[in-house]
């Protein structure tokens, strides 16, 4: 049985850009910064609510608190003569149909789809394809159950606007969830699923069973681990503590481990304050005490974690906890990342600053990782070869398996935010999977790895697959 915890329940409450003058705690910023926090609400979403303004935020640092910076709309994450448009609209009290083309204007420019992360890795069964999923990696596929496109409060950095869905979610939850085990079934190579957002965890327990409990099945053998990417063990704790359905959520992962498969809880806790109250901690003990694990990533940003002191004090609270640090990500080009943006040489720094203040324990961290067209590529070290200073890259996702954990060289830049940033090291034109890639974009980014559905299935053990 799930244990019983000591912290009251909280009823979730939610404030949006209509209610930023609601917000008491605001009060000490003047109606000039308001107004600028309410025009950048106009172009990137804002959504926060009563645990993370009442219990994180350190109202007598902001503005530079991180967790501050991490929530509420920031003047600077808009170019200067975008924000003074917005807000000149504002101040002439522009009607929302002139406020809305101004804002649409500016979001266009701030490149919301990166990477072709919508398009590129949409897979197809029986010649329909599935948009509600991603298998871009051979052993994985990524799952966004339509129901769980919101979070439970919006990070500043992210663009994946979710748009809530308003349909009858039990009934569309089952239709998915019917697509997402026959893809499997027919898809033998593929070990594990991420369920992601949004963040799936806004979904009711009963809503989120329809989803899991089909992949259960025995016919699933060959799924060993059931991941769900969340921000709520940050942002929203009581989701696994004092919900009401809370209690049937923890049954719902002692079910899936139980059916003798991996339970991982992928947490994205940017900032150790996100694991200092009984709420958070409590969460991470409820979900262990299921048998599965909690696993913790996020992406390094500007204003929030770029020092190496925050994250080897992250990494020893989640090792406290009995927490797994998994990934320090690089931000994606995307959305306001003028605002957030990390260089790699200064990432690669503040990683192997964190990791050298943490044992062996703290070091099953990955970073910094990029999730780029061509895989995850991590910064892996900078170095000098034969003169020229470099940095040492290497896959740790591909699109194409053999790729995966070969190094590569980068001509080192202090500048260089991304992957696209940076040329081949040694005077080399391209990247060697540079021809690939490309074939691979030709052919619509169909996978690299073969017809799977003429796959024979032959699970050896733990889900090892080999097929013919
Ligand atoms: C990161 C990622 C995964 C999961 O990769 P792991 O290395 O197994 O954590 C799967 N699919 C996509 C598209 C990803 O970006
Ligand atoms: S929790 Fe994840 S999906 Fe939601 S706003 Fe933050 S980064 Fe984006």
């Amino acid at each position: 049985m799930p244990k019983k915890i000591a912290v009251p329940p909280r009823k979730f409450r939610v404030f949006t850009r209509r209610d930023l003058d609601r917000i008491p705690q605001l009060q000490r910023f003047s109606s000039d910064e308001i107004l600028a926090m309410k025009a950048v609400t106009w172009v990137l979403p804002f959504r926060v609510n009563d645990y993370v303004v009442e219990e994180l935020i350190d109202w007598d640092h902001v503005p530079e608190d991180p967790i501050f910076q991490l929530t509420f709309p920031q003047p600077g994450m808009l170019a200067d003569k975008d924000l003074r448009s917005m807000m000149d609209l504002l101040r002439k009290q522009a009607s929302d149909a002139d406020l809305q083309r101004e804002a649409r204007r500016i979001q266009l420019s701030m490149n919301p789809h990166p990477a072709g992360q919508v398009e590129l890795n949409v897979p197809r069964l029986e010649g329909v394809s599935l948009p509600g999923m991603q298998h871009k990696y051979r052993e994985t596929v990524l799952f966004f159950p339509s129901s769980g496109q919101t979070c439970h409060t919006y990070c500043t950095y992210c663009f994946r606007w979710p748009q809530f869905v308003g349909l009858d979610e039990l009934k569309f939850a089952a239709k998915e969830a019917d697509a997402l085990a026959r893809y499997l079934k027919a898809h033998p190579e593929v070990n594990s699923v991420l369920f992601t957002g949004g963040d799936p965890m806004v979904m009711k327990t009963k809503v989120l069973r329809r989803y899991i409990e089909p992949l259960l099945d025995a016919e699933l053998d060959h799924i060993v681990s059931i991941r769900i990417g969340t921000k709520a063990p940050a942002y929203w704790p009581q989701r696994f503590t004092t919900d009401d359905d809370a209690d049937d959520l923890m049954r719902l992962f002692d079910e899936v481990h139980a059916s003798g498969r991996h339970m991982a809880v992928m947490a994205h806790y940017s900032h150790p304050r996100e694991l200092d109250t009984p709420t958070a901690q409590s969460a991470v003990e409820r979900i262990q005490n299921t048998g599965a694990v909690v696993r913790c990533q996020a992406p390094l940003i500007k204003h929030v974690n770029d020092d190496g002191q925050v994250w080897a004090d992250l990494w020893k609270r989640q090792i406290v906890l009995g927490a797994v640090p998994y990934y320090m990500f690089v931000e994606r080009d995307t959305g306001p990342k003028q605002y957030f943006e990390v260089p790699l040489a200064r990432a690669f720094e503040i990683f192997s600053t964190a990791y050298r203040r943490v044992s062996g324990l703290g070091r099953t961290v990955r970073g910094p990782s990029m999730s780029a067209t061509p895989g995850k590529v991590l910064v892996d070290g900078v170095t000098e070869i034969r003169g020229e200073k470099v940095f040492v890259l290497k896959f740790i996702q591909a699109r194409d398996p053999s790729w995966v954990n070969q190094v590569f060289f980068a001509r080192y830049d202090e500048k260089a935010t991304w992957l696209d940033g940076l040329r081949p090291a040694f005077g080399e034109k391209e990247w060697w999977f540079q021809k690939v890639i490309g074939e691979m974009k030709k052919q619509g980014w169909q996978p690299s790895w073969g017809d799977r559905s003429r796959a024979h299935k032959k699970v050896t053990h733990f889900g090892h697959v080999e097929w013919e």
